[in-house]
């Protein structure tokens, strides 16, 4: 499904990203972990058009996307959430996914021909965890807390409709709990068909979803594998514990 081959990024003298190779298959979930500064973000960046390689290339479904800009890539199924999340806080959470609901892909959801998009945004919220009875959707962005705000994220994403969707550390922030139950939300919409790929420092969290794990350290790939070969990699464990 997403493809990428020989990636390299270089900021002034940082190599950010080092020939970066790995694929996901469709229905697959890739986490992809590193310490701070090891390249995660860089590889979604590239991934997402938002920066371009000095080399390598990017495919998606078997086409090359990578001199695409990031708007024609996520019209094409290639979706993100940030890490830096800026929800409308002035707009009830559902109005918030109104704008994606304009974009070309959205047309595609069952409830378009009634063209009511508040329903489809109040259906989206339902399926990331927002009590569909309560007052939460309703609220505005700026009174819901945390956990609330990442799933607004998350269904801001699921708004455009997405067939590869690119999780940027979905999970910092949240408490134990809040990732407990959006796990099974993932997992729903994995099992729906979804390719997820999931930049992560919950690693415990992350290694119950995954099925193959991407490790980065210094903007290079120094490990690929199942989690339970991961847990066991001495590089991985060099790299995490400093050792
Ligand atoms: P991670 O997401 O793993 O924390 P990043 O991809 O954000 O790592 O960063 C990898 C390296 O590239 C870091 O050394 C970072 O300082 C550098 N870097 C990332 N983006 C830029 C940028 N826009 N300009 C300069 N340096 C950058």
């Amino acid at each position: 499904m997403i493809r990428v081959e020989n990636l390299t990024k270089r900021f002034g003298g940082v190599v950010a990203a080092n020939n970066i190779s790995f694929e996901v298959k469709k229905g697959e979930v890739l986490g992809i972990i590193g310490p701070n500064g090891s390249g995660k973000t860089t590889v979604v960046n590239l991934i997402t058009g938002f920066i371009k390689p000095d080399s390598g290339k990017v495919f998606f479904a078997g086409k090359d996307i990578t001199s695409k800009p990031p708007h024609e890539i996520a019209n094409l199924g290639v979706v993100r959430t940030f890490q830096n999340v800026r929800p409308f806080y002035n707009l009830p959470a559902y109005k918030n996914l109104i704008i994606p609901l304009y974009s070309p892909r959205a047309k595609s959801f069952e409830e378009f021909k009634h063209g009511d998009r508040d329903h489809i945004a109040l259906d989206l919220l339902e399926e990331v965890g927002f009590e569909r009875d309560s007052p939460i959707p309703y609220k505005p962005a700026s009174a819901l807390p945390h956990g609330y705000i990442k799933r607004l994220e998350l269904a801001r994403a699921l708004a455009l409709k997405p067939e590869v969707l690119i999780c940027d550390e979905l999970f910092s922030g949240l408490s134990q709990a809040e990732i407990a139950s959006l796990l099974p939300i993932l997992e729903k919409l994995n099992e729906n068909g979804l390719t997820l790929i999931m930049v992560e420092h919950r690693l415990k969290e992350l290694f119950e979803l995954a099925d193959k794990v991407v490790v980065l350290e210094y903007g290079e790939k120094i490990a690929e594998g199942k989690p339970e070969e991961i847990v066991e990699d001495e590089k991985v464990k060099e790299a995490f514990l400093g050792a």
